[in-house]
């Protein structure tokens, strides 16, 4: 820190506020986490100093010896993770690995069938403001909207009638196990490609606590930062068959030189990723999420699809008359940091909504159990309940940082 607090002051003070935002408050973005020092250390190493174009053994620079060894690293324990024929790990994002397998798979143009964003989808997966419906011709579909789940018959028709060349499963804000078997059969049966995106559980399939893609659909997508718990970035797994072409797809296809240093602290996230320690991480991960979910449901609060099976639940606010964008605003003052999300039967703008996202992969990292995911619950309910209190929201941010204050992200003293 000292090098940069010479050269440029005004950067280094905004990474100790940011230390202090994150050490002070409460993460529960569901997408977030926070790494390990190793990961932390590699990101900022002296790999990112060098070009690599090319894969392991067939570069189109010099000086790749080590590059070599620990992109075939990241390679390699990442297969192993999830049991996987191939993976490529030079993905730029989980946007970018989506892009990838398209233009690996489909033409232009061709259909792609995927999950409604408002209803939990992300937007790689055929959003009009995303290349991906820009490029292709989208069908969507929701959840169940009495069961708020996903429902697998229903599916099936429409893939039947559709007829699609593509079909895309995985969510952003899905809070129940996703049967990954069931839309391989479904896309086998049409005849369409399918790819698995699993951005936000990976860690939990690695973990062996979700029912795994790999080897039941020919492509899985994910990041690496979420569960995951690595540098931020995108990687993908395939059946050997198409290994080439998703290589090609990603590089020349759609990026130059890949970031080593990135790629350096991936092999160190799959190694972490692959010790004992990590699958207990996983588990607490979901112990949290259900002990915070049954919190909030006590506390009178509704949750789409009354529970969570994985690390996030969605709340519902309409019955509240409370909007999420007010939500998340006023838990962001209370030093808890959550976001707005649509929830299915929106009603509301993306940019207002009537519900919030909410994670436990962060809190899990600092250490947080059961215990704490109760007083965590008991904050957000206060919050939600006294919405124009200020003594109230103060006197909850206080407990916010007598939490956190217990629970600091990296010790300082290491
Ligand atoms: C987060 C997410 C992505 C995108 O990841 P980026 O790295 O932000 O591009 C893709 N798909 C799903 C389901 C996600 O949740």
């Amino acid at each position: 820190m000292s090098h940069l607090a010479s050269t440029d002051p005004e950067v280094a003070e905004l990474i100790e506020n940011e230390r202090l935002r994150q050490t002070n408050g409460l993460e529960l973005i569901a997408s977030e986490n926070i790494v390990s020092k190793a990961v932390l250390e590699t990101t900022g190493s002296i790999m990112t100093n060098k070009y690599a174009e090319g894969y392991p053994g067939k570069r189109y620079y010099g000086g790749c010896e080590y590059y070599d060894i620990v992109e075939n690293l990241a390679r390699d324990r990442l297969c192993q993770l999830f049991g996987a024929d191939h993976a490529n790990v030079q993905a730029h994002s989980g946007s970018g690995a989506n892009m990838a397998v398209y233009f690996a798979t489909i033409n232009y143009g061709d259909k792609i069938m995927s999950m409604k964003l408002s209803e939990g989808g992300h937007l790689s997966h055929g959003s009009p403001v995303s290349f991906s419906g820009k490029m292709y011709d989208v069908v969507q579909y929701g959840v169940d909207h009495e069961t708020e789940r996903l429902d697998y018959a229903d599916l099936a028709e429409m893939a039947r009638k559709e007829k699609p060349q593509m079909i895309v499963c995985g969510a952003s804000a899905y809070p129940r196990e996703i049967d990954f078997k069931a839309f391989g059969e479904i896309a086998a049966d049409v005849g369409a490609y399918c790819v698995a995106d699993i951005a936000h559980i990976a860690g939990l399939v690695a973990a062996g606590l979700h029912n795994s893609p790999v080897g039941v659909i020919p492509f899985t997508t994910t990041t690496t930062h979420k569960t995951l718990r690595g540098p931020r970035g995108g990687a993908i797994l395939c059946d050997s068959e198409y290994a080439q072409a998703i290589d090609k797809a990603i590089f020349p296809g759609l990026q130059g030189g890949p970031l080593m240093h990135i790629i350096a602290a991936k092999a160190v996230c799959f190694k972490e990723a692959l010790q004992p320690a990590y699958k207990e991480y996983c588990r607490q991960v979901i112990k949290n999420a259900q002990t915070l979910a049954a919190t909030l449901e006590g506390e009178g609060l509704r949750l789409v699809s009354g529970g969570t099976d994985n690390h996030l639940m969605l709340l519902d606010l309409s019955d509240r008359k409370l909007t999420g964008l007010q939500a998340e605003n006023t838990l962001h003052d209370a030093g808890i940091t959550v976001n707005k999300n649509t929830i299915p039967r929106e009603t509301l703008s993306p940019f207002v909504t009537s519900g919030l996202r909410i994670g436990t992969p962060a809190v899990t990292s600092r250490g947080m159990k059961e215990e704490e995911m109760k007083t965590i619950g008991h904050c957000i309910a206060t919050v939600l309940k006294n919405i124009e209190n200020a003594e109230r929201i103060a006197e909850v941010k206080a407990e916010v940082e007598a939490l956190s204050s217990r629970f600091p992200i990296y010790a300082v003293t290491e």
